[in-house]
This record gives structure tokens, C-alpha cells and sequence, in this order.
């Protein structure tokens, strides 16, 4: 018997095995609207500029490649401290945020998952209904018990804001609330800053820790818009912890880079707090890897080169809005009858269509256009050769 004769066969990853479905199409305009990438009008993944420039500069003068401090290149934790807190803001001068670098924001969650279930072993997770698939999977495995909050409300294609903060006022102390903070993955659909007003003050009052995942910085109205929200939490006087991702924002998804901040009530809390992520990070994977934070950090460090991120980004995100009101009227000139008009008022990658499994399974295997059963599109993978097959199917569909 082998030791490995009683091993079950995990699920597949529902995204991935998408995309396989995808690649073995052979329906010549076949679309996919599956994955969480952003994709140029070409239909391509983009080499930002700022980033080649970053990598040329570093190819000029190549450096050895040592380890890391666990914790990462210390330009590169002081970055994202900057862009997610203020570089003048009260946290960052008086030293109360531990930053970290992670592997990604998907690391970053990780860590302060492991940290969290040290730090309060009974404390359950909530996390949104929908929410991006591993974010469940991630606190499972750190040992917790993860519920929902209600988010979406699909009768009335809007969030259900009253659920939400009932299940959040209902929650224990100590309860961890995963947020996203801008860019709702998967739905699109963002509550307004009155709203997170309400959230950070139920937060407050009922002793919960929020954690804010932010994978979309700059995706939706722009970099210092989106994480304002990190503002009204501090300025709220909480401990929080923020995941940091550049996968999307610096289109840089294979490189892996991320962060963990955690906003500490002092410099001395901060540094206890910090020497306890560097244990879990030690005891996972000892350091980080060095290209990515090296990139990021030059950038982000360098005034013409982040302005010329800046400048890159700021094109993604306009792009996509063009692309959602493509959608809507191309939608519409199809001949959908019902008003799509919801879809521009979704923010980020995502538009939670509404459409049913069977519609988005009819998609797929008759149009080639594939999206998650759950109705989820991409708009950041549709361009203007793609969108009138997308429009014309979606019309087929529905009608
Ligand atoms: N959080 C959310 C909401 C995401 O959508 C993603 C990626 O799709 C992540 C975290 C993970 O980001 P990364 O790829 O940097 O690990």
C-alpha cells in the first residue's frame, strides 16, 4: 500500500478550471471573461512602463542577491506605507503600522491570518457574501471559523446595506470582518463612503478587527480615492490590518508582491506586533523574494517613474470604464431589453451581471464567452475587437 493510497482528490479550483475549458476551446472567438487579470486593448498583458524602466535600471548595475530581512526591503515596507496610510499621516511618523512584505496580497492575508489566530484563538471571520473565493479558503486553514455578512442583493442588483451592518452589529467581540476596501471582488459594487462611515462605527462599537483587503488600489476612482476608506478607520482610532496587493495595479501578477500592514496603537505595540509577523513569516517561507519589492519599491520611490505609474494606471482604470459603457450600450444596440445600465455603476474589474448559471453555461459552450457560473464577468479583459461578440451573445442569451 502506498502512502499516499487514502489521498482524496481535492476540488478543482473553480477559475482554473475555467481557464483549461478555455484553452481547449477551439471556437475562434472564444472571449475569457473569467480571470481577475486586466488585459490591454490588444487582448494582452501589459509590461507597464515604469516597470521596465525599473528592471533596465537595475540591469545596468546588477546587484547580488541575498536574503531579505524577513520582513522585506525596507524601501519597499516604507512604500506601502506611504501609499496606503499618507507619507505625513500620524501612523507612519509616530512608527505605529508594522509593515510587512508578503507574496502577494494573497500572502499578506496569510500572515495576518496566522497572526490573528495567535493573537485570539476563539475569534471567528466574517467575510462578505459573495466574497473572492479564498478568502474563506485562507482563514480556514488558518484554523478559523469563517461566516458571511450579506452584501449582495441580487432582486435588486445593489448591496444589501442593512444586512450587512445587521450581521456585523451581530457579531461578537473580537470578530474579525474581512472588508474589501475598494473594488469589490466578485461583484463590482462598492458601498459609499457615508456607508463605511456606518461600518467603521459599528466596527468600533461592537470591538470588532477589521481587515481591509486592498487588491485594487487605483482600479477605482484612483489611488488616494480608494484608500481613503484606510483614513476613516484610523481616523476612528482603530487597530487595523491591510493586505496590500501590486499584482493588478503594477501588472506585475507573477511576481508576487504584497504587504501586511497592521496599525498598532503605539511605536512600542508596533514593534511587539511586528516581531510576531516576522515569526510567522520565519516559520512559513523565512523571507520574501527579491525581484518584485525591488521593482515596486523603485517605482514607487522615484518621483518620474511613480508619476509614470501613476500615469499607466490611470489609463487601466479609464479603460475599463470605457469598456463598461461599451458594454451597456453595446448591450443595448444588441437588443437587450432590460436596462444594463447597473454595470457602469460597478467599479474595478469585475460586473456581477446577474446572469443565471444556465445563461452563463449557454455562454460558453454555444458563444465561446466564458465568465464564472455565478454571473461574473471581467470587464477588464474585454476590448474592442471582443466586445460586440460578447454584446451579441449576452443578447442571444438573455432573450
Ligand atoms: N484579494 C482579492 C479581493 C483579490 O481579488 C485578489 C486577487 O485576485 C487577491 C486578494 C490576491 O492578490 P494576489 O494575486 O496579489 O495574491
Amino acid at each position: 500500500m502506498s502512502l499516499f493510497s487514502s489521498v482524496e482528490m481535492a476540488p478543482r479550483d473553480p477559475i482554473l478550471g475555467l481557464n483549461e475549458q478555455y484553452a481547449a476551446d477551439t471556437n475562434p472567438s472564444k472571449v475569457n471573461l473569467g480571470v481577475g487579470v486586466y488585459f490591454d486593448d490588444n487582448g494582452k498583458l501589459p509590461l507597464l512602463q515604469c516597470v521596465q524602466a525599473a528592471e533596465k535600471a537595475m540591469m545596468d548595475k546588477p546587484t547580488p542577491r541575498g536574503y531579505l530581512p524577513i520582513d522585506g526591503i525596507v524601501a519597499y515596507d516604507n512604500a506601502v506605507k506611504a501609499l496606503v496610510f499618507g507619507a505625513d499621516s500620524e501612523v507612519v511618523t509616530s512608527g505605529r503600522v508594522a509593515t510587512v512584505q508578503a507574496v502577494g496580497g494573497t500572502g499578506g492575508l496569510k500572515i495576518g491570518a496566522d497572526f490573528l489566530k495567535r493573537l485570539n484563538p476563539q475569534a471567528k471571520v466574517l467575510i462578505s457574501d459573495p466574497s473572492w473565493e479564498n478568502h474563506r479558503a485562507i482563514f480556514q486553514n488558518a484554523g478559523f471559523e469563517v461566516g458571511n455578512y450579506r452584501y449582495y442583493d441580487a432582486a435588486n442588483r445593489a448591496i444589501d446595506f442593512d444586512g450587512m451592518i445587521a450581521d456585523l452589529n451581530a457579531a461578537a467581540a473580537g470578530t474579525v470582518a474581512v472588508l474589501h476596501a475598494c473594488c469589490h471582488n466578485p461583484t463590482g459594487y462598492d458601498i459609499t463612503a457615508a456607508q463605511w462611515d456606518k461600518v467603521v462605527e459599528v466596527v468600533k462599537a461592537k470591538n470588532l478587527v477589521a481587515f481591509l483587503d486592498m487588491a485594487y488600489q487605483g482600479f477605482g476612482h484612483g489611488i488616494a480615492e480608494d484608500g481613503a476608506v484606510i483614513g476613516k478607520f484610523i481616523a476612528a482610532g482603530l487597530n487595523i490590518f491591510v493586505s496590500t496587493s501590486f499584482s493588478k495595479s503594477f501588472s506585475l501578477y507573477g511576481e508576487r508582491v504584497g504587504a501586511l500592514s497592521v496599525v498598532a496603537s503605539d511605536k512600542e505595540e508596533a514593534s511587539r506586533v511586528l516581531s510576531q509577523l516576522k515569526v510567522v513569516i520565519r516559520t512559513n517561507y523565512s523571507n520574501p523574494p527579491t525581484h518584485g519589492g525591488a521593482v515596486v519599491a523603485a517605482v514607487l520611490n522615484n518621483p518620474e517613474l511613480r508619476a509614470l505609474w501613476e500615469k499607466e494606471l490611470g489609463e487601466m482604470r479609464v479603460r475599463i470604464k470605457e469598456m463598461r459603457q461599451k458594454l451597456v450600450d453595446g448591450l443595448k444596440a444588441a437588443g437587450v431589453k432590460q436596462d444594463m445600465s447597473f454595470i457602469t455603476t460597478q467599479i474595478g474589474m469585475f460586473s456581477y451581471s446577474g446572469l443565471s448559471k444556465d445563461q452563463m453555461v449557454r455562454l460558453r459552450s454555444e458563444f465561446g464567452v466564458y465568465g464564472t457560473d455565478t454571473g461574473r464577468m471581467c470587464v477588464a479583459a474585454l476590448n474592442s475587437k471582443n466586445i460586440e461578440h460578447v454584446c451579441a451573445s449576452i443578447a442571444k442569451v438573455v432573450a
